[in-house]
């Protein structure tokens, strides 16, 4: 009742989510199926837990998977500027392919961070697979973000969204859909 009467608008419900993560994965699965040994599912916690829990269990492929902490926000809607690894990977991905997974990408700073960090760890691809994708406010200009494999599952609008993973001030994780907090929540 508290939760989801926070939320002003709803942007995309468990169904539309649901339908596109399968489209993913079985996506994934196929780009990947003949690949020995198969990629390393990377997760860059907190926000892209939801999504890596459902996109994984529809992989049908041998994966390992992991997580790195790259911290870059703080409680509010804005970056702080450059993120840091807080919480490194466990998996050893020397020589391995790797699917990094995040809820969105945003500014564009925290994979300019996570994915020279896993080269730098033996990584011999990495690809990324986001939830939402906001080009809009890409700040980071890779050349990188053209050389990569690149899955999305929405484009999203220029809106702070909560939900599905994705959080403010660390709470709406939980919440099962995306949606937009009413304004008197955004304090
Ligand atoms: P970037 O480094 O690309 O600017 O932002 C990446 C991270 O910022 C995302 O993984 C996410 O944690 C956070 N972020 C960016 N946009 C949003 C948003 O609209 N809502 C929420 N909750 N987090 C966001
Ligand atoms: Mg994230
Ligand atoms: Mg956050």
């Amino acid at each position: 009742m508290d939760l989801h009467s926070h939320i002003e608008k709803i942007l995309w419900t468990q169904d539309q989510i649901s339908r596109r993560v399968s489209e993913l994965a079985s996506q994934i699965s196929d780009d990947f199926c003949a690949i020995q040994p198969p990629p390393v599912v990377v997760g860059v916690a907190t926000g892209a837990f939801v999504f890596l829990a459902d996109l994984v269990r529809k992989i049908d492929l041998l994966v390992p998977v992991d997580f790195v902490r790259a911290e870059s926000y703080g409680s509010g809607t804005e970056s702080n500027g450059a993120p840091i690894i807080s919480f490194d990977l466990k998996v050893d991905i020397k020589g391995r392919d790797v699917i990094l997974v995040e809820d969105i990408v945003d500014t564009g700073s925290t994979l300019w961070c996570v994915i020279p960090h896993l080269e730098s760890k033996g990584a011999s691809s990495v690809s990324v697979c986001t939830f939402l994708d906001k080009p809009s406010r890409r700040k980071v200009n890779f050349d990188l973000l053209g050389k990569i494999k690149f899955y999305r599952g929405f484009e999203c609008p220029d809106y702070f969204v909560v939900g599905y993973g994705m959080d403010f001030a660390e709470i709406y994780r939980n919440l099962p859909y995306v949606g937009v907090l009413k304004p008197e929540h955004y304090k």
